[in-house]
């Protein structure tokens, strides 16, 4: 196999070598039967997976604005890869945080490398359910660890994961998160739902009949809110806002190059692109920590600017555009999907006010 050097910093030329190959490969990701697997074993090869680890667990220990770089070039060149592998991260990072030697001596380097593959299915903890009385996926005490019994909705890349890093409510209502490996007898995951975007990121429900979990597999809890008691990690953090904005960013770029051409959509371009890359820029002041943080304030604009763009980059596709297989009509419907991916009720409000309310008429 050829070796491909690493990108140790978002700096490095083989970062563009990365985000060149692998807009390449999105136009063939598309549908269920599409499981980004190329996409995903080229990161791997470069070391993507090391940047969200610190040194001492085998990672190159980027710093949040580093990452929040690196995710923004990897989401203008493939939103789908990119999502799957912020859900992968999610999962490491919950792992690596835990402090539980047992798992993390088994799983994080095979993890790291992206020999193995995991996900997390948490959403019903937090976004999704809610309004249910009986949660969905439930946990009762065993002698040596955890029987798990219910579904957990959503989970990104269900039917290839190797480990499932899922959150589950025990009788008194305080939650577990737990490490289940995807060939424990009871586990049946989905195939993937057809979305109306990001269907290849193959997310679906994992249903749990009764499985057993070894008490050595347990990440965090028992507690009343087992994902924000997790040391090193936050919640509601801006790596979806950066998600959105590199998404937007790939509709400017657009944009642009028919600007250069037609002058009729030069102002429009040069606008967007103003406000794009000062999105961009706040994203990555925040994340070093520079000025206050308000994450709801940001989020909500970067749901909104990668709507305009992809939209106004559509405009300027025209018919071309709407054509199946043009770049532009699948970011539009990408777009969509900032409405509704861990998206919270404040944020979900404001969005629905706007679009209830016409300020301009
Ligand atoms: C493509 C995709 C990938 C995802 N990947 C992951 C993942 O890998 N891991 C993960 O943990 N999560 C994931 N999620 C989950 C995501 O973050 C949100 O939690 C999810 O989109 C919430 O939607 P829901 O339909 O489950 O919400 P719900 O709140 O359960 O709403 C479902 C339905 O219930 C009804 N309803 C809602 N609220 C109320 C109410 N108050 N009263 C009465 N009825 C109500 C409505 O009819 C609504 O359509 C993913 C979601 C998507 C779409």
């Amino acid at each position: 196999m050829q070796h491909l050097p690493p990108v140790m910093s978002p700096a490095y030329v083989a970062m563009d070598d990365l985000c060149d190959e692998l807009s390449r490969l999105a136009d063939a990701i598309s549908d269920v039967s599409d499981w980004p697997s190329q996409s995903l074993d080229l990161c791997g090869q470069r070391g993507v997976y090391r940047w969200f680890l610190p040194e001492d667990q085998g990672g190159y220990g980027w710093s949040a604005s580093d990452q929040i770089r690196g995710y923004l070039r990897l989401a203008q060149a493939d939103l789908t890869t990119t999502f799957v592998i912020t859900q992968y991260m999610g999962a490491v990072r919950r792992i690596a945080a835990s402090g539980n030697t047992a798992v993390t001596g088994e799983w994080l380097e095979s993890l790291a490398s992206g020999k193995q593959f995991s996900t997390v299915g948490i959403s019903h903890l937090t976004t999704s359910r809610r309004h249910l009385k009986r949660p969905v996926l439930r946990a009762e005490e065993s002698t040596d660890g955890y029987i798990l019994d219910g579904i957990s909705p959503w989970v990104t890349g269900a039917p290839h994961a190797d480990l499932y890093v899922v959150g589950a409510t025990l009788p008194n209502s305080e939650q577990v998160l737990l490490a289940v490996p995807s060939t424990l007898p009871g586990i049946k995951a989905g195939p993937g739902h057809e979305l109306v975007a990001l269907s290849a990121s193959c997310t679906d429900q994992v249903g749990f009949d009764r499985v057993h979990v070894n008490r050595t597999m347990l990440l965090n809890g028992p507690n009343e809110n087992v994902l924000t008691s997790a040391t090193g990690i936050r919640t509601g953090g801006l790596q979806t806002s950066t998600l959105a904005v590199g998404l937007a960013q790939a509709a400017v770029n657009f944009l642009s190059s028919e600007a250069a051409n037609r002058t009729d959509i030069m102002d429009a371009a040069t606008e967007l692109r103003q406000e794009v890359d000062a999105l961009a820029q706040r994203l990555i002041t925040v994340s070093d920590g520079d000025t206050d943080c308000d994450a709801s304030q940001i989020r909500t604009a970067s749901n909104r600017l990668a709507l305009r763009s992809t939209q106004a980059a559509l405009t300027a596709a025209k018919g071309a555009g709407f054509v199946k297989g043009h770049p532009v009509g699948r970011w539009c419907r990408e777009a969509l999907f900032f409405l509704v991916w861990s998206c919270p009720q404040p944020i979900a409000q404001a969005h629905l006010c706007e679009l209830a309310f016409d300020n301009h008429s």
